[in-house]
């Protein structure tokens, strides 16, 4: 049995986050203060919260994607990036997330006058305020930032350029996200060889509302080492009438070659690509032994944590403290950071952190 204060004290590795879809409810009332939007219906923090979680549940991508259009709006000077990233890291940090790569649309930032350039600059800034002020609160974090290509748009080879430029900096692979349906992932396919031909990182959104053949050019066409969701996976995989499993030639592929799902099971449910969370694939997933990992997608949109997260996970399908750090490990080993870094979080901070945990755990019994 997982409590509360043991999800959230173990160590947790987050590799699907959305910048614009986690602000805090208080900080975007005062950021829509200070330039005077109006379009928000409630000044109360607590209410504007609940607003932004209906406003995403209504079972479908599009609309979904919709309520982004408030918090973007907030997000077009330098300062209230900063801001905005700094708590990001402080929020994951003080939920035990101790690595993160939390992944922005730099062309969604760019109509208040501030370059793509200068959108990154900031948002990596706000990362270095949020990590300094994590550990010197006691809860250290990793903060990596993906820079992502909105698929409406049509710069995704500009914005590719722009990821590999702030390599050094923070920025650790390049990711296209935005609705699904029309936008097939080989639209993009000279950005993607872009950042393939640099020797640099890629996750695609795929496999979202989307089925199997957006998961199939991600992978073949577009070099994706990860899934963004990739959740529809499962299309390939039948029940036999007798009981058994059979993997289709992707879903193979996929569980052989262990390329990382980064699952985001409460976010699905609000779009609408599965009906409750105790009917979400990622049970199935995790007993086949998919490279599986549990994200947060949008904290304020879904009105989740990791560790909220994890606690579902327990409620639906009675994970323990074990199968926690597995889904751990697969995100840790999955991480864009370089592998000296990885084996480091795993050897010093993940492992370390469920043995002590685990022991805590038998002394209690004992
Ligand atoms: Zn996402």
């Amino acid at each position: 049995m997982l409590s509360p204060q043991v999800i959230r004290r173990a160590p947790k590795v987050l590799l699907h986050d959305h910048l614009d879809g986690g602000l805090r409810p208080a900080t975007i009332v005062e950021l829509a203060d200070e330039i005077g939007y109006g379009a928000l219906p409630t000044r109360d923090p607590e209410a504007l919260g609940a607003w932004f979680r209906r406003g995403a549940d209504r079972k479908s991508l599009e609309l979904y994607l919709e309520m982004f259009t408030h918090t973007v709006a907030l997000l077009q000077r330098r300062d209230a990036i900063v801001r905005v990233a700094a708590e990001c890291a402080e929020d994951l940090a003080a939920d035990g997330v101790v690595y993160a790569e939390v992944r922005y649309a730099p062309e969604l930032s760019t109509e208040g006058g501030l370059s793509m350039d200068e959108v990154v600059e900031a948002n990596l800034e706000g990362f270095r305020v949020g990590m300094a002020q994590a550990a010197a609160a006691g809860h250290p974090i990793v903060m990596r930032m993906l820079v992502t290509a909105m698929r409406q748009f049509s710069r995704s080879v500009e914005v590719a350029q722009l990821a590999v430029r702030h390599r050094d900096e923070g920025v650790v692979g390049f990711d296209t996200a935005g609705p699904e349906a029309g936008y097939r992932p080989t639209k993009y396919l000279d950005a993607f060889e872009y950042v393939r031909h640099e020797n640099f990182h890629v996750t695609i959104h795929a496999g979202e509302s989307f089925g199997l053949p957006s998961i199939w050019e991600a992978l073949q066409f577009c070099g994706a080492e990860r899934l963004g969701h990739g959740v529809r996976i499962v299309d390939d995989i039948t029940r036999t009438p007798d009981g058994a499993i059979h993997l289709g030639r992707l879903a193979a592929f996929v569980r052989d070659r262990r390329v990382p799902l980064e699952l985001c099971p409460t976010s699905n449910v609000h779009t609408g690509a599965t009906a409750t969370f105790a009917e979400h694939p990622i049970e199935l997933l995790r007993r086949l032994r998919f490279r599986v990992t549990l994200n947060t997608d949008n904290r304020l949109m879904s009105g989740v944590s990791l560790s909220s997260e994890f606690a579902a996970m327990e409620a639906a399908f009675g994970i323990g403290l074990d199968e926690m750090e597995w889904l751990t490990l697969n995100a840790a080993k999955s991480a864009f950071a370089p592998f000296d870094e990885r084996l480091r979080l795993i050897a010093t901070i993940v492992k370390p952190g469920y043995a002590a945990l685990r022991a805590e755990g038998s002394a209690v019994v004992a």
